[in-house]
């Protein structure tokens, strides 16, 4: 059963406790990633205040009974707004799926049709548990309103392209500084900012560079797509007669505010150098196996450096979905397949990469990413009732359920800094039917 008022007002209201009260399990990933029994968690504003069994009442009472409660997702790599190009283009070579279907779709691309694949996105996202994502994309400011709308935690870079034309450098430096003011003057606890160079193939050094220089200044993370894949590894070995990771260690572009996305095709050498530099890596198993760019990411040698690896979904063009728990499901087996060992990447690992770890990514892991007294209270609910979470077999088993068993659709209540965004099945801050209708729109005016 489950209590709850409605608010009057979905806004800007931070100041409503919430008491999830008596969930089956809570996985809180604490730093001894225990796993609660029939427990309760209170909200007071945006945080967490207590854990135990708990009594009293709230503004908001909620059901947790046969219900599991986690901290909300991390997806460390996304390009919202491509949610409007899902299954436009399938089964196709990377460069031939770019250059005859993505490229060309998204010269047509306007500051409201991003809005509007952003916001169908945010839907997305708030069903499957996520809570808490970084994105890369253009019309930054557009996709902020999305997400401020919806309620979930961003982080926004904008694409930087220069094609190694000074002229456009300059330009694609104009647009992210707007960007970042923009951010700064949202003055938002849950929307911030990343320097979004592309790719070590798509910008100069000197773009590079300078996105390095304003994230030290401006203490933001940097996300750039890095050694995706084989052809683009054996483009730099040609031209330039070493690895791509080692021409960034070159330029000194390597740092730990670097989130390296994909980072597939590495040589041992590559994972030295990001270990010495404290690269953060974003894998995108999902995309990377049906982009089929070559290789497998190097997961065990980057632990066994103690790189930080979270993980993303990548846009839904190359996914087709922004599902995390698909995304923890393929991570592992992907990572067995490859090393032909079932007992790498273990369950509580793959879900320590998809909430601590991935928050540890963007420099929030005292803020999100685990369910502890002090943390602001972005989490979800999974529902039990559910034949495919059936039966459980007890606290050993919780974490493996969620990672093998559980669907993003699973979800039944998802909350980001206190804040309830979905309860029960139930949207508080979008109009679902909306959403997809005028989502549904924007692909028409893209594709047809
Ligand atoms: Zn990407």
């Amino acid at each position: 059963m489950l209590i709850y008022k409605i608010p009057l007002a979905c806004s800007d209201d931070q100041g409503m406790s919430v008491l999830i009260k008596n969930c089956d399990w809570i996985v809180t990933q604490n730093p001894s990633r225990e796993v609660l029994r029939n427990c309760s968690v209170r909200v007071e504003g945006t945080k967490i205040t207590e854990i135990g069994n708990l009594h009293g009442d709230a503004e908001y009472v909620i059901d947790g009974s046969r219900k599991i409660l986690l901290p909300g997702l991390v997806n460390t790599h996304t390009h919202l707004s491509m949610t409007l190009m899902r299954g436009f283009a399938d089964d196709m070579r990377l460069q031939e799926w770019l250059e005859t279907k993505i490229w060309p779709l998204e010269q047509k691309l306007t500051g409201d049709i991003c809005y509007h694949g952003a916001l169908l996105g945010c839907l997305e996202m708030i069903r499957t548990g996520t809570t808490c994502f970084m994105d890369m994309y253009f019309f930054l400011k557009d996709v902020a309103r999305a997400v401020e709308k919806a309620g979930l935690r961003a982080i926004l870079s904008h694409a930087m392209i220069d094609l190694f034309d000074s002229k456009r450098s300059e330009s694609q430096r104009r647009i992210t500084q707007e960007a970042l003011d923009f951010i700064k003057s949202l003055q938002s606890s849950r929307i911030g900012f990343a320097m979004g160079p592309h790719a070590p193939y798509t910008c100069s050094e000197e773009s590079l560079l300078w996105s390095k220089e304003v994230a030290e200044r401006e203490r933001v993370p940097i996300h750039t797509h890095i050694a995706e894949t084989r052809h683009e590894q054996a483009q730099f070995e040609k031209e330039k007669g070493m690895s791509e990771v080692e021409y960034l260690a070159k330029i000194g572009f390597l740092s730990p505010r670097l989130v390296a996305v994909h980072s597939v095709f590495l040589t041992g050498k590559d994972v030295e150098l990001y270990a010495r530099n404290q690269v953060k890596v974003s894998h995108c198993p999902v995309s990377n196996m049906k982009l089929a760019g070559g290789g497998v990411a190097p997961l065990s040698e980057m632990f066994a450096q103690h790189v930080n690896v979270s993980l993303g979904t990548d846009g839904a063009a190359s996914n087709n979905c922004l599902d995390m728990f698909d995304t923890m499901k393929f991570c592992a087996l992907e990572a067995k397949a490859h090393y032909w060992d079932p007992t790498v990447l273990p369950a509580q690992q793959v879900l320590d990469l998809a909430t601590i770890e991935g928050a540890r990514a963007l420099g929030l892991e005292k803020k999100v990413g685990s369910i502890e007294v002090g943390k602001e209270a972005d989490l979800i609910l999974v529902d039990l009732k559910s034949p495919n979470l059936v039966p459980i077999h007890g606290r050993s088993t919780v974490v493996s359920d969620l990672v093998y068993a559980t669907k993003g659709m699973n979800v039944d209540s998802t909350i980001v800094q206190g804040k309830p965004l979905m309860i029960n099945r139930n949207l508080l801050t979008l109009d679902e039917d909306k959403v997809m209708e005028e989502a549904s729109s924007a692909a028409l005016m893209l594709t047809g």
